[in-house]
C-alpha cells in the first residue's frame, strides 16, 4: 500500500516537473510568448474569457525584402507592446503572421478597447521598407458563463476573421449571435452559386407615356432549406457583417449584365436602378470598383442609377456631398430612396445635387388624406430640376392623382410587381 502511494506521488511529481519544464522550454524565442501547444494547453483550463486572433498583413513583404529575422523582430516588438498594455494576457504566434491572445476579460466594451489599442500598436510599426505598412485584422469571441471551449473558439474566430478581412484592412469583427443563424456568409455564397439568391426587377413607368422607362433591381433569396428570406434580413446581415461590399459588387455586376443583354437583344434603353447601402459608400475604393465593373461589362453608365437610402447613416458619412458629386461626374445618376421616411428630407433637396427623388410608400399612402401635401412636395423637388418617382403605388386613384400632380415616374404593384429576368424579357418584348 505504502509502496503504491509512494509510486503515485512520484508519478505526480514527475508530471509536475515535466509540465514546468514544458512551460519553460516551450516558450517561444519571442519573449513571453508560448508556443502553440502550450498556449492551447493553458486555455483548456479556462472557464470564461476572450479569445482573440490577429492577422498581420505586410510581414511577408518585410520577410522578403529584409529577411525573416527582421520580420520576426517586428512581431516581437508588437507582442512586447501588447504585453505591456495587458501583462496578464496569454499569447502565442500560431504561424508566421497570425497571433492568438487569451484575456480574462468578458465585457465587450473592454475587449473593444483592447482591440483598438492593438490597432494603435500595429499601425505605428515602422517597417523600413518603403511603401510597406503593417496592417491587421482582428477577430474575437467572448465566453461568459463558464462555457469557454477552445476548439469552438478557434472555429468561430476563423469565421469572424473571414468577415473582418472582407471589411478591409485594420478592421475587426466580434463573434455575435448572428453567426448562429442560417444567414451567414457560407450559406449566402452557396445560395448565389445555386441560384437560390437572385435578382428581380421592378419596372418604373413613365407617367406621361405609360412606357417602362427603367427597372429597379431587388435582391431575392428563396432558400431550399429555410424558405424565403427577406431582402431586409439578408441586406441587414450583410451590412452588419461587412459582407455588403462583396455582395454589392456581385449585385451590380449581375444586374449590369442582365440589363445590358436585355437592351441589346430588344434594342431598348432601359435604365437600371441598383440599391446601394451607405456602408458601400464609405468604402474608399467604391467608385473605382463601380467604374471597373461598368467597363468590364460594357454597360452604358448614363443608364445606371444608384439608389441611396435617406437615413441617419448616410449623413454620418464624411464628405457625403463630395462622394455623390464624384458619382455624378462619372455620368452615373444618383437617386435618393425612401424620401420622406427619414428626418431631414428637406436637407436633401437643399444640399445635395441628385438626379431623382423617390417618394416613400408611406407618403404615397397619405394621398387620400392630403393630396395637396404630396403635390407641394413634388413641386418643391421639381424646383431643383430633380425627377420624382412615387414608390409603392397600389391603387388606380393613387396613380391618377400622381399623374395629375406631375410626378415623373411610378413604381408599384398597381403597374408591375418585381419579376424575374425571364418575365421582364417577355414583358418588354411585347411593349
Ligand atoms: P426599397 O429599395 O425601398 O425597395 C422597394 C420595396 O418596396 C421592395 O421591397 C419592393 O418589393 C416593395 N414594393 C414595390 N412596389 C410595392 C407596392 O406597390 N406596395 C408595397 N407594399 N411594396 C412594394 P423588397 O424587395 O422587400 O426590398 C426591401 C428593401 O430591401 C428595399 O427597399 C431595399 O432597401 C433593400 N434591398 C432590396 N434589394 C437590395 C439590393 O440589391 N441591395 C441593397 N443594398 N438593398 C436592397
Ligand atoms: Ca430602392
Ligand atoms: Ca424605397
Amino acid at each position: 500500500m505504502e509502496h503504491k502511494n509512494y509510486e503515485s506521488w512520484d508519478i505526480k511529481r514527475r508530471c509536475i516537473i515535466q509540465k514546468l519544464r514544458l512551460a519553460i522550454s516551450e516558450k517561444d524565442k519571442l519573449k513571453g510568448v508560448y508556443i502553440k501547444k502550450y498556449f492551447f494547453h493553458c486555455l483548456n483550463r479556462k472557464k470564461n474569457g476572450t479569445f482573440i486572433k490577429i492577422k498581420l498583413m505586410g510581414i511577408s513583404f518585410v520577410n522578403l525584402n529584409l529577411g525573416v529575422k527582421y520580420g520576426n523582430e517586428i512581431i516581437t516588438n508588437i507582442l512586447k507592446q501588447i504585453k505591456e498594455i495587458k501583462p496578464e494576457s496569454i499569447i502565442t504566434k500560431i504561424s508566421g503572421t497570425n497571433l492568438c491572445i487569451y484575456i480574462e476579460e468578458t465585457k465587450v466594451e473592454h475587449v473593444k478597447d483592447f482591440i483598438e489599442k492593438i490597432f494603435r500598436i500595429t499601425r505605428n510599426v515602422s517597417t523600413s521598407v518603403s511603401n510597406v505598412k503593417i496592417s491587421a485584422n482582428i477577430a474575437s469571441i467572448t465566453y461568459k458563463d463558464d462555457d469557454f471551449d477552445v476548439r469552438d473558439a478557434v472555429n468561430k474566430v476563423d469565421l469572424s476573421m473571414f468577415n473582418a478581412i472582407r471589411k478591409g484592412s485594420n478592421k475587426y469583427e466580434i463573434y455575435n449571435e448572428m453567426y448562429e443563424s442560417h444567414i451567414n456568409i457560407r450559406n449566402i455564397e452557396k445560395s448565389i452559386e445555386n441560384n437560390e439568391i437572385t435578382l428581380y426587377y421592378q419596372p418604373k413607368v413613365d407617367v406621361k407615356s405609360g412606357n417602362i422607362e427603367g427597372v429597379e433591381a431587388l435582391i431575392r433569396w428563396f432558400s431550399k432549406d429555410y424558405g424565403y428570406i427577406t431582402p431586409d434580413k439578408l441586406i441587414g446581415f450583410a451590412e452588419h457583417s461587412g459582407y455588403i461590399y462583396k455582395l454589392g459588387k456581385w449585385i451590380l455586376k449581375k444586374t449590369c449584365i442582365d440589363i445590358k443583354e436585355l437592351n441589346k437583344n430588344l434594342n431598348k434603353k432601359l435604365s437600371l436602378s441598383v440599391n446601394i447601402s451607405p456602408y458601400q459608400l464609405e468604402h474608399e475604393e467604391f467608385l473605382d470598383e463601380i467604374k471597373d465593373i461598368i467597363e468590364e461589362v460594357g454597360f452604358e453608365q448614363e443608364l445606371l442609377q444608384l439608389e441611396i437610402t435617406e437615413s441617419k447613416n448616410i449623413e454620418s458619412i464624411k464628405d457625403i456631398q463630395l462622394i455623390l458629386k464624384e458619382i455624378r461626374n462619372t455620368g452615373i445618376r444618383v437617386s435618393i430612396d425612401d424620401f420622406g421616411k427619414g428626418y431631414n428630407s428637406i436637407d436633401y433637396i437643399k444640399n445635395y445635387d441628385v438626379d431623382e427623388i423617390k417618394i416613400d410608400k408611406s407618403i404615397v399612402k397619405y394621398i387620400g388624406n392630403n393630396p395637396l401635401f404630396i403635390e407641394s412636395l413634388i413641386n418643391m423637388v421639381h424646383t431643383t430640376n430633380t425627377s420624382v418617382v412615387a414608390e409603392g403605388v397600389e391603387e388606380k386613384f393613387e396613380y391618377e392623382e400622381l399623374q395629375k400632380m406631375g410626378c415623373n415616374l411610378i413604381q408599384g404593384y398597381y403597374c408591375y410587381r418585381p419579376m424575374e429576368l425571364k418575365k421582364l424579357l417577355e414583358l418588354t418584348k411585347e411593349a
